[in-house]
């Protein structure tokens, strides 16, 4: 059985080239996808419809009431730091069956006031943060995470995103997803050996592409770092080709491929989420 960390309810905009407009999944749209993929049980993420002008995804208290403690549904929750006390909106969510803080993707710094409030509280209260990174508008200075992380011990922390698999090489570039190999590691490295709370999900283009560019050196990577990465594919997303991240197997079929000892691909397909996640719910 399969454990998806990375999914979503809701209108995501489409960036295929061969599919125009906005795709929407309900609540019988992502059991659809479960059932027919063997997947056990997801992380439903939220995402502050304030920041990311392509996702109106249902988040927060919506989300809490659609998934109607359903053990198969873990919702993450994620107040916008914009807002006044949203640090008290995320305590308030957490007694109301929120599990974590996600998905953290914020037009801010990663060290601005205003979200080190809400990390704060996210750590008082032990919940995992999975964070998107990408430049030029959410979280990009992956320097400014480090510092950050250095301040949260008690959280988990799940990295994803352009800004974040662009660093699993040392090689610096201003595309998105790069696809030269891995000649030198990068700072992604450094901070998942620095800091053992940090995890990373391999969903939607950026996990893959990171992972792809150089094959060889992915296996070696996820070797090193099996017990920190998380299997996910940001359903109900698009891949660039028009299929669906979750229902076109993408992710699962990689890691698959890889020829990797069984162990490993537990890990990464189900083990480490459940390390994660077993001790919140
Ligand atoms: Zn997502």
């Amino acid at each position: 059985m399969l454990v998806d960390i990375h999914t979503h309810i809701g209108y995501v905009k489409s960036f295929a080239w061969n599919v125009k407009g906005w795709v929407l999944s309900r609540l019988e749209d992502l059991y659809d996808y479960m059932d027919q993929n063997g997947v056990d049980w997801v992380v439903v993420l939220s995402v502050p419809s304030h920041c990311d002008e392509f996702a109106r995804i249902i988040s927060n208290e919506k989300l809490l009431k659609v998934v109607d403690n359903d053990t198969r549904l873990v919702p993450f929750c994620a107040p916008d730091p914009h807002f006044y006390k949203a640090d008290e909106i995320l305590h308030k969510l957490v007694k109301r069956g929120c599990k974590g803080l996600g998905e953290f993707k914020i037009d801010m710094k990663i060290d601005d006031p205003k979200v080190l409030r809400v990390l704060e509280k996210a750590d008082e209260l032990g919940l995992p943060v999975l964070f998107h990174m990408e430049a030029p508008k959410y979280f990009y200075d992956i320097d400014e995470l480090d510092e950050v992380l250095d301040r949260f011990q008690n959280s988990v922390f799940i990295g994803h995103g352009p800004g974040w698999w662009k660093h699993i090489s040392g090689a610096t570039s201003d595309e998105a997803y790069p696809s030269d190999k891995i000649v030198q590691e990068g700072k992604l490295q450094n901070i998942l050996r620095r800091h053992k709370n940090v995890y990373a999900d391999i969903s939607a283009t950026s996990g893959l592409n990171a992972l792809k560019r150089d094959i060889e050196y992915a296996k070696k990577f996820l070797t090193e770092f099996q017990d920190r990465i998380l299997l996910g594919t940001d359903f109900p997303c698009l891949a660039s080709d028009g299929s669906q991240f979750g229902p076109n197997r993408y992710h699962v079929d990689f890691i698959k491929k890889l020829g990797l000892p069984q162990s490993i691909v537990d890990k990464i397909f189900r083990l480490n989420a459940e390390k994660i996640i077993g001790r919140v719910i």
